[in-house]
């Protein structure tokens, strides 16, 4: 692993007395008076950390408001001298880079439409070489946590040492209630491959709306996620870029009083010994499951046996639709969600057409092969 983060980094990373770190402004700059209006109430709040807004927005289609450009990094230095806030901005090519340093940008975050892409990653990169400035990397907008990660490497190669990952959902065809999915394994993978590098959410880009923001920020913060990236606008509804997302100052004042932080290890050694006795049960019933799955596998291998020597397909749909309805109303009745029951039945699903898949093309089923 080429990616080097101090251990010491991840406290300067907690906020004001172990609070989360809190990153918080607009989606975009739009007027000298909206940045600064939005800074100074946000730094009234006294938890945050870091003033944000995006100068060169990546926008879906043409024809939207793309920033203010290179103007706006003044009003972002002028919010550094009059609020002792740090600012921080969106970087998505080497130019973007050059620009904010001379303005004196504390962070820069690479958005999710460039983390995907090496080459600029790589570009980025290359301009940060030996600066001394705070980088923050979102995921890239499809779930594959290597691309992420090798976007993280690229940034700490140049030798920065204060880096973070922002985690902000995933983009997905299926319309669901938040704009973007937050595939939580992915975060909370990342976070065993690296147990060092602060990892930020973000919920305002997951959701799409004001509506689930507290519940996003609190499930982050239940997951133990080192900070929160949130949008707010001193006047939403009229923002030229994500105005069904962002939260004015007070509102976001309101939301994190309501979170709730809770510590990764109990105080208390008694609660040890609790927690231990029901992770040994958790322990014993995921050994049920395995056992379980070998069992349904095996008998899957026999129908395999079966479809071979009758000459009959493997995907029998209707059978298939069968089961996944049937499954989802056992589950919901047994307090399990639609969506979860869902992916985990798929899953076997797969895996028993994988299992029938070689016993149709190779005869039996080894071992050997099972890896
Ligand atoms: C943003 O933070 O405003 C932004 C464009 O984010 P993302 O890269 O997550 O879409
Ligand atoms: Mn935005």
């Amino acid at each position: 692993m080429v990616l080097e983060v101090k251990t010491t980094l991840v406290n300067e990373w907690r906020g004001f007395k172990g609070r989360p770190f809190l990153i918080a402004g607009p989606c975009s700059a739009e007027t000298e008076e909206q940045v600064m209006e939005t800074a100074k109430e946000l730094a009234d709040l006294k938890e945050i950390s870091v003033f944000r807004a995006g100068i060169w927005k990546p926008r879906t289609r043409p024809n939207t408001f793309e920033g203010v450009g290179t103007e706006g990094l003044r009003w972002l230095r002028n919010v550094k001298q009059e609020t002792g806030l740090m600012v921080g901005t969106e970087v998505a090519n080497e130019k973007h880079v050059y620009e904010a340093l001379k303005y004196g940008i504390d962070m820069l975050w690479i958005g999710a439409r460039t983390s995907v892409n090496p080459f600029t990653v790589q570009e980025i990169s290359d301009a940060l070489n030996g600066v001394d400035v705070m980088v923050l990397v979102k995921n890239p907008i499809n779930p594959e946590l290597e691309l992420w990660i090798g976007a993280l490497e690229r940034i700490a190669r140049a030798g920065i040492r204060r880096i973070g990952a922002v985690h902000r959902g995933f983009s997905t065809y299926e319309k669901t209630i938040y704009r973007n999915q937050p595939n939580w394994q992915l975060p909370i993978e990342l976070r065993r491959r690296i147990p060092d590098l602060p990892i930020i959410c973000d919920p305002s880009h997951i959701s799409g709306s004001r509506e689930y923001l507290h519940e996003i920020s609190q499930k982050a913060m239940d997951l133990n996620f080192d900070g929160l990236m949130i949008e707010s606008h001193i006047n939403p509804d009229k923002a030229l870029s994500d105005a069904a997302q962002q939260l004015t100052p007070n509102d976001l004042r309101e939301l994190l009083s309501r979170l709730i932080l809770r510590s990764p290890v109990p105080s208390d050694p008694k609660l040890l010994d609790i927690l231990g006795e029901l992770r040994q049960q958790i322990d014993v019933f995921d050994d049920h499951l395995l056992d379980i799955l070998e069992k349904r596998m095996k008998v899957a291998e026999t129908i395999g046996e079966y479809k071979k020597e009758n000459n009959i397909t493997i995907l029998q749909t209707t059978r298939w639709d069968e089961i996944i309805r049937k499954v989802i109303a056992k589950g919901q009745a047994k307090g399990l969600s639609r969506e979860t029951i869902d992916i985990i039945f798929k899953a076997i699903h797969q895996e028993s057409i994988n299992h029938q898949m070689r016993i149709m093309n190779n005869g039996t089923m080894s071992r050997s092969e099972d890896k």
